[in-house]
């Protein structure tokens, strides 16, 4: 695989300095990755400089959504880049892709992709504590035709975006037991936008009500937790670490898997199983779950301090917790290269000379 890098990107990442207020998700790098799908094959991928796409008004993506995407974050670390665990990101956007019947990236293009834009945009990334370049690869099904058929022709793009750590402050969760953000047998385990969009009216509904974020139940049962739109649960009942077990609707995050595997080393106790939705608020009321919190790349670790379910409101005694705090600090330090990672969870980027 050979990447060109357009001498325009060059120029644009010469000319490009970085505003002081950066946000999360808002600026973004002046450059990205572009690969084209066409007759079976993948083209040789380029960066050039961002901008909008051109896109055939009838594009399958704008309406029939074949469309998947990653979130994933470089840090610095000294004077190296730092990805975390990118693989997995590579792994899942196939799995991602093969549920929309689109042709997967291969996972050596996905890497180089993801090497290339964040070498490139080296001098971009923030050096607070929790800031780093949030990376957004996606896929989109290009082939204009409305015919109910899957895409011809795809588009894989990598955009960046220099952010500063994105705070979710203390969340409260509002139970959702009307709407399903996936359903069984759906989409619920990839990553795509529709899971999204169907979440959005709940959450447009719990902001009235002055919550933050929708607690899913499970689409088939109704009764037990799978997670939040876009981060997994957990938590905390007399010092031992529940979350709710994968099931086919719940998105398999890496943080997830990493604050399972942090969790097992520091000696926490350790349960992925169903949660009953019932049981759990219980719990939350008589102060054996003393303790919530949601994560995910953008967020880390957000710490949860209500629950509210129809008239009913549960108050977590600890917001934010100790074994989040612990749990938090134990990823970052790997993240930003404090500790020994003694996983092998980072992959090393080295800057590109511009
Ligand atoms: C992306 C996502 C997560 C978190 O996954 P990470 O790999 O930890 O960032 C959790 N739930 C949903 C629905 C998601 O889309």
């Amino acid at each position: 695989m050979s990447i060109k890098i357009q001498p325009e990107a060059i120029t644009s990442l010469r000319g490009y300095e970085v505003p002081e207020r950066l946000g999360f998700g808002t600026v973004m790098a002046p450059v990205m990755f572009r690969a084209r799908y066409q007759d079976g094959r993948w083209s040789d991928g380029e960066l050039v400089p961002y901008g909008p796409l051109a896109l055939d008004p009838a594009a399958k993506v704008l309406h029939y959504a074949q469309t998947c995407f990653e979130g994933m974050k470089a840090y610095r670390c000294g004077s190296e880049i730092g990805l975390f665990r990118p693989e997995r990101n590579a792994e899942r956007m196939v799995h991602s892709a093969r549920r929309l019947c689109m042709p997967p990236v291969p996972e050596d293009l996905f890497m180089d992709a993801v090497r290339t834009v964040v070498s490139h945009c080296a001098t971009l990334i923030p050096v607070g504590t929790g800031e780093s370049l949030y990376i957004r690869p996606f896929l989109i099904g290009t082939q204009p035709d409305l015919s109910v058929t899957a895409s011809k022709a795809y588009e894989f793009y990598v955009i960046a975006s220099p952010s500063e750590a994105y705070h979710a402050g203390n969340m409260r969760l509002w139970v959702e037991r009307e709407d399903s953000r996936a359903a069984v047998g759906g989409t619920g385990d990839a990553k795509v936008g529709g899971n999204y969009a169907a979440s959005l009216l709940s959450i447009a509904r719990l902001k009235e009500r002055g919550y933050d974020q929708s607690l899913w139940l499970n689409p088939g049962n109704r009764r037990t937790v799978d997670e939040l739109s876009g981060m997994n649960f957990f938590a905390v009942m007399d010092g031992a670490l529940h979350t709710p077990a994968l099931n086919g609707s719940i998105l398999e995050g890496v943080t997830r898997d990493s604050m399972l595997t942090l969790a097992r080393d520091l000696g926490i106790e350790v349960h992925e199983r169903e949660i009953d939705i019932d049981d759990l608020l219980a719990l939350v009321a008589s102060g054996t779950c003393s303790e919530a919190f949601a994560c995910g790349t953008a967020a880390i670790v957000s710490p949860i301090s209500e629950l509210g379910d129809s008239e009913n409101r549960y108050r977590l005694a600890s917001a934010p917790g100790p074994v989040a705090a612990q749990l938090r600090a134990a990823l970052l330090d790997i993240q930003e290269g404090r500790v020994e990672d003694r996983f092998g969870w980072m992959q090393m980027v080295q800057m590109a000379s511009l």
